[in-house]
């Protein structure tokens, strides 16, 4: 619970806050940058919501915190909107994208995402949120989850709890799967296979061995920790200081993706990425001759 006594000094007077138990995990600030933004290491309200649909939005990056390094009062969080997470980002013919919200410390803060399908195809979990009993009801009403999908090492949370109360299967790269070891299924090698007919599985070993990328109906990218977009230089990146295994392999991954025409990014930390048809090669082209590898 964050206290009003902790308060950070960068945020703007008024009824939301961050204090100083933040971990500077960026899920505030990625979710409602109109009300939060990263300050000289930690987040800060930067401009208080109205009441509404703004003061909403807010309350969910407060549910959202991994660490409940926000504050409002009281009576403000009760109007936290019971609908909430997850949050729908994008549809395509093939079905609905959400961002699930309730991120865990585990993964220090990283997204998870879930995919919609119709028509039996089941619905897919792409990393893990944090694990409670609100969740797991909306992703009831959502039609539940029959598969869930690990991007790589850091970002496995709670994926047991998830596997004991949906059932669903669990796949890691064989990289990787000391993090996860009751996961019942491996990805194994560095080649791109089909997990099924709407949705890619693309090896991209590098910030982990077993980095792994998932392409949803050819245009939604779900990136774990490989590459993100920063708003703040309007470019896409990928960090040799995050790197955690093999900065080489973790270039050559990225040359493989200029094939595609991804139209959403979703990353597991960093900023999210609408594309127009082409601009992503340009701007992966753009990467990659920044980079020394
Ligand atoms: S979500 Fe919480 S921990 Fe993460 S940057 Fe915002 S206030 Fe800090």
């Amino acid at each position: 619970m964050a206290r009003e006594q902790r308060r950070l000094a960068g945020n703007v007077s008024g009824p939301f806050f961050v204090d100083a138990s933040c971990i500077d995990c960026g899920t505030c600030w990625t979710f409602a940058p109109a009300h939060f933004r990263n300050g000289a290491s930690q987040a800060e309200v930067w401009h208080q919501p109205a009441e509404g649909a703004e003061q909403g939005q807010a309350l969910l990056a407060l549910q959202a915190c991994p660490v409940a390094a926000i504050g409002a009062p009281r009576e403000l969080i009760a109007r936290t909107p019971v609908e909430g997470f997850p949050a729908r980002v994008t549809a395509t013919r093939r079905g609905e994208v959400y961002y699930c919200g309730w991120a865990s410390r585990q993964s220090f803060g990283a997204s998870s995402y879930l995919i919609v399908r119709p028509g039996g195809a089941g619905n897919v979990l792409i990393d893990s949120p944090r694990f409670n009993r609100a969740i797991a009801r909306r992703l009831e009403a959502l039609g539940g989850v029959s598969s869930l999908l690990l991007s790589h090492r850091d970002d496995v949370a709670d994926h047991q709890a998830f596997a004991d109360h949906f059932g669903c299967g669990r796949w890691i790269h064989s990289a990787d799967a000391d993090a996860a070891p009751a996961a019942e299924h491996r990805f194994t090698g560095r080649e791109p296979l089909p997990f099924d007919a709407d949705l890619r599985v693309l090896p991209c070993p590098g910030h982990t061995e077993g980095s792994v990328a998932f392409l949803f109906d050819d245009q939604v990218l779900f990136s774990g920790d490989h590459l993100w977009w920063s708003e703040s230089t309007g470019a896409l990146v990928a960090s040799r200081q995050v790197c955690w295994w093999n900065w080489p392999e973790q270039v050559r991954s990225l040359e493989r993706l200029l094939e595609l025409d991804v139209r959403w990014l979703l990353p597991g930390h960093g900023g999210r990425r609408i594309f127009a048809p082409g601009e992503w090669g340009r701007e992966l082209s753009r990467l990659l001759d920044s980079l020394d590898s």
